[in-house]
């Protein structure tokens, strides 16, 4: 596992946080201990995308890198 973001930065530990944590949904209930986030970063941002399994309901995390 590669990164052309030079090594560890704020967007791998923001991403490893994300991850370490179960996703429950908001909507449902559902609980996904599976899925991870998908990263969009649009500069100084970072979006992280994730969609319930169970109902296709999208959740969306921004932090500031
Ligand atoms: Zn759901």
């Amino acid at each position: 596992m590669s990164s052309s973001y030079g090594g560890t930065s704020a967007f791998d530990r923001l991403r490893a946080r994300l991850d370490g944590q179960a996703y429950a949904c908001e909507e449902c209930g559902y609980v996904d201990e599976e899925g991870s986030w998908e990263a969009v970063t649009t500069g100084a941002t970072v979006e992280y995308r994730r969609e319930c399994p169970s109902c296709g309901t999208e959740r969306v995390r921004k932090f500031r890198l």
